[in-house]
C-alpha cells in the first residue's frame, strides 16, 4: 500500500481509480503541514495561501488545537447528543460571548449549518401561525454548500442543473441590488439569506445599504436575516464577523470553515426568540459538536480571540492588497480582511496556477480571470513580499 516511499504520481493513479472524480484537484499531493506551509510527497515546500479554502485559520497544525485534540482523543471522543458533554457548553458560551447571538446548534460542515438555519426559519414561521411565510430569499452567485437545499439557496445554476427537482420556496435577487431585494421580500417570506462577503463566487464584499435594507424588510415582515458566515467568521474579514463591518446584526448565522482550525465542524448561532425554535426532535446532527470536534474549535476560537490574528487578518490583508495592486495586469482587487481576489484584464488565472505550484505557491481561481486568496490568519507581511515576488514572475 502507500508508503513514505510512494510517488506522488502513484498516489494520483490510485486516486483515479478508486475515489469518486468529483473534484478538478491540482497535480500535487500534500502530506504535511505547519504554519503557512505545506510539503508535498516529495518534501517540497509550498507556501499556501489557499488553506484549505479559509479553513486552517491558524495555518497548518496550529500546536493549541493539535495538543487540545490529543489530549481529548485520549479522554472522550464521542459519546452521544443524548447526553450532556462540557466541551459543548463550553463552546456555546464562548461563540454566544463573542458573537451577540442567544444559543447555538452544532453539526459538521457548512452545509449543515446552513440546513439548521433554513429548517429553522421555516418552523419558526410556522411557530408564529404563518405557514404561508415560507420563502427565502438568496442572491444570485452566492454560494451556500452541497446538499440539496444548499444548492437550491445557492444561486448558481451550474450547481443545480444536474439535480433537479429542487427544493420548492426560493427566491434569488442579484446581490447588493437594493431594489430587487426590495422587490423580493414580501409577507411570504421567511428569510433573507445572504453572504457578507460572497466568497466562491469570487470575493464581493456587501454593501452597507444592501445588508441595511435587508436588516429593515426582515424586521417590516417578521423574517429571518440570515448571514452565511462560514467563510467570513472569526477572524478572516479583519473583523470577528463579517457582519461587523456594516454594523447589521443577523438572527441567525452559521460558521463552519475556521471554526475548528481543520477539524470538521459547523455551527448555526441564533438570537433572541430565534434561539428557542427548535426543539427535542426537531434537528439532529449524530457528530454534532462531539467532545474532539468542541475540543479543537474550543482551543482555535479563543485563540483566534486571544492571539491578536482578528487584528492580524486586518493589517496584512491591506497590506496584501495594495501589493496585489501594483501586479502588472491587474485590474482590480476586492477584499476585506485576509479574504482577497484580483482580477486580471485577461484570461490567465486558471494558468497561473499551476505555474505557481511549479514555483512552491498555493493559490486558488474562482474564473479564468480572478485570484481568490484566503491564506491563514497567521499570515505575515514578510511571506505576503515573497508571495507577491513569486506571482511577480508569472
Ligand atoms: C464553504 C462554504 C459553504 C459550504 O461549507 P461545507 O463545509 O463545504 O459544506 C457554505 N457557505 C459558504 C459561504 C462557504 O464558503
Amino acid at each position: 500500500m502507500i508508503t513514505e516511499t510512494t510517488t506522488s504520481a502513484e498516489v494520483m493513479a490510485l486516486d483515479k481509480q478508486y475515489v469518486m472524480q468529483t473534484y478538478g484537484r491540482q497535480p500535487v499531493v500534500l502530506v504535511r503541514g505547519e504554519g503557512c506551509f505545506a510539503y508535498d510527497a516529495e518534501g517540497k515546500e509550498y507556501l499556501d495561501l489557499v488553506a484549505g479554502i479559509a479553513v486552517n485559520g491558524l495555518g497548518h497544525c496550529p500546536p493549541k488545537v493539535v495538543e487540545a485534540i490529543c489530549r481529548q482523543a485520549g479522554v472522550l471522543m464521542h459519546t452521544s447528543n443524548l447526553y450532556y458533554t462540557p466541551g459543548q457548553v463550553e463552546l456555546a458560551k464562548l461563540l454566544v460571548e463573542i458573537s451577540g447571538m442567544s444559543k447555538a446548534f452544532f453539526c459538521n460542515s457548512g452545509a449543515e449549518a446552513n440546513e439548521a438555519a433554513m429548517k429553522l426559519v421555516k418552523k419558526a414561521a410556522k411557530v408564529a401561525g404563518h405557514p404561508e411565510q415560507c420563502e427565502i430569499v438568496t442572491a444570485e452567485k452566492s454560494f451556500h454548500g452541497r446538499t440539496l437545499a444548499a444548492i437550491t439557496a445557492t444561486g448558481q445554476p451550474k450547481y443545480q442543473k444536474s439535480f433537479t427537482p429542487l427544493v420548492p420556496g426560493y427566491k434569488y435577487i442579484p446581490y447588493n441590488d437594493v431594489e430587487a431585494l426590495k422587490a423580493a421580500v414580501d409577507e411570504k417570506t421567511c428569510a433573507v439569506m445572504m453572504e457578507p462577503v460572497q466568497g466562491e463566487s469570487g470575493v464581493h464584499p456587501g454593501t452597507e445599504e444592501f445588508m441595511k435594507t435587508a436588516r429593515e424588510l426582515c424586521d417590516k415582515f417578521g423574517a429571518a436575516l440570515i448571514f452565511d458566515e462560514v467563510q467570513t467568521g472569526l477572524g478572516r474579514t479583519g473583523k470577528m464577523f463579517g457582519f461587523e463591518n456594516f454594523d447589521v446584526v443577523p438572527d441567525v448565522m452559521t460558521l463552519a470553515k475556521t471554526i475548528a482550525g481543520g477539524f470538521p465542524m459547523g455551527a448555526c448561532l441564533a438570537r433572541d426568540k430565534w434561539a428557542d425554535v427548535f426543539e427535542p426532535g426537531d434537528h439532529a446532527a449524530t457528530f454534532g459538536g462531539n467532545p474532539l470536534a468542541c475540543a479543537a474549535a474550543l482551543a482555535t476560537v479563543t485563540e483566534i480571540r486571544d492571539g491578536g490574528w482578528v487584528e492580524n487578518a486586518a493589517k496584512v490583508g491591506s497590506y496584501f492588497c495594495k501589493q496585489l495592486a501594483t501586479l502588472p495586469g491587474v485590474k482590480e482587487v476586492r477584499g476585506l480582511g485576509l479574504m482577497v481576489a484580483a482580477e486580471f484584464g485577461e484570461p490567465k488565472a486558471k494558468d497561473m496556477i499551476s505555474k505557481a505550484l511549479d514555483k512552491g505557491l498555493i493559490i486558488n481561481a474562482t474564473n479564468e480571470y480572478t485570484l481568490r486568496f484566503v491564506p491563514p490568519l497567521i499570515l505575515t507581511e514578510e511571506l505576503v513580499d515573497r508571495a507577491i515576488a513569486t506571482l511577480r514572475e508569472l
